[in-house]
């Protein structure tokens, strides 16, 4: 999970919300409880929010990605509109821009009717998850803070140490591994540089592996949080970091 910008919020919202959201309120009314509206009926009162504008500034919010998984759900799936706090719980929140996020349909589905409200987990649009976030090998875990609790439970509620994130994590890990002993042999390369050409090309080629392992951590890229981790616990990648701004 990396921090979120929310795009402005798309005018087909802006201009239609008022009036959907009356619509429903009356169903609501009419029937006794959000729950209780016949689902076909209640489908196409709340579906108007299911549309391109919205689903594509949400995509480009979100780099693409999950929001709380970071996967890139095209590759497996769809993107799914997802309601922070959950439409059949929150039915004022229905047409609620900032209560939606772009999540996979197996954080969706994980997720479900979870009370954020009664529990709350943390939402990457408000919370740097840098910051309560940490992965132990390729278990992620809450850091010890006073979100610590918010965060165990994000990471319950959104199946964030499940096999399907293990896997992909595991695959990144011996990526991370390779380039950084690609890093590795290039410092000791750079170290051994006995002439001033030899520590012109080394430098090149500490600076290429350096950037090489650098993109995995970009926010267009899957799994980045877990590569900024790694990276920043690389003892190889800040010794590299030193020896290129030395250089
Ligand atoms: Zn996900």
């Amino acid at each position: 999970m990396i921090k979120l910008n929310r795009e402005p919020e798309p005018q087909y919202m802006i201009d239609n919300k008022a009036t959907w959201l009356g619509a429903l309120k009356a169903a609501i009314a009419n029937y006794g409880s959000y729950k209780k509206i016949p689902e076909k009926e209640k489908q196409k009162l709340i579906s108007h929010y299911r549309n391109d504008s919205v689903r594509s500034a949400l995509i480009k919010s979100s780099f693409g990605k999950c929001a709380f998984c970071e996967c890139i759900p095209s590759e497996g799936g769809n993107f799914e509109i997802e309601h922070f706090k959950p439409k059949s719980i929150y039915p004022d929140l229905t047409f609620d821009w900032v209560n939606f996020l772009p999540a996979c349909r197996k954080c969706n589905g994980s997720k479900d009717s979870h009370d954020t409200g009664a529990e709350p987990i943390i939402n990457p649009y408000d919370i740097d998850p840098k910051y309560v976030f940490y992965f132990e090998d390729i278990v992620i875990k809450a850091v010890e803070s006073p979100l610590k609790e918010t965060a165990d439970k994000t990471i319950e509620v959104c199946g964030l140490n499940t096999v399907r994130l293990w896997k992909p994590r595991a695959e990144i890990l011996v990526s991370l591994r390779i380039f950084s002993r690609a890093i590795e042999e290039a410092i000791e390369e750079l170290k051994n540089a006995d002439t001033e050409r030899k520590k012109v090309n080394r430098v090149k080629k500490l600076r290429e592996a350096v950037e090489t392992i650098e993109t995995l951590t970009s926010s267009r890229e899957k799994y980045s949080s877990f590569c900024r981790h790694f990276l920043e616990n690389s003892e190889a990648y800040h010794k590299a970091k030193w020896l290129l701004e030395n250089a």
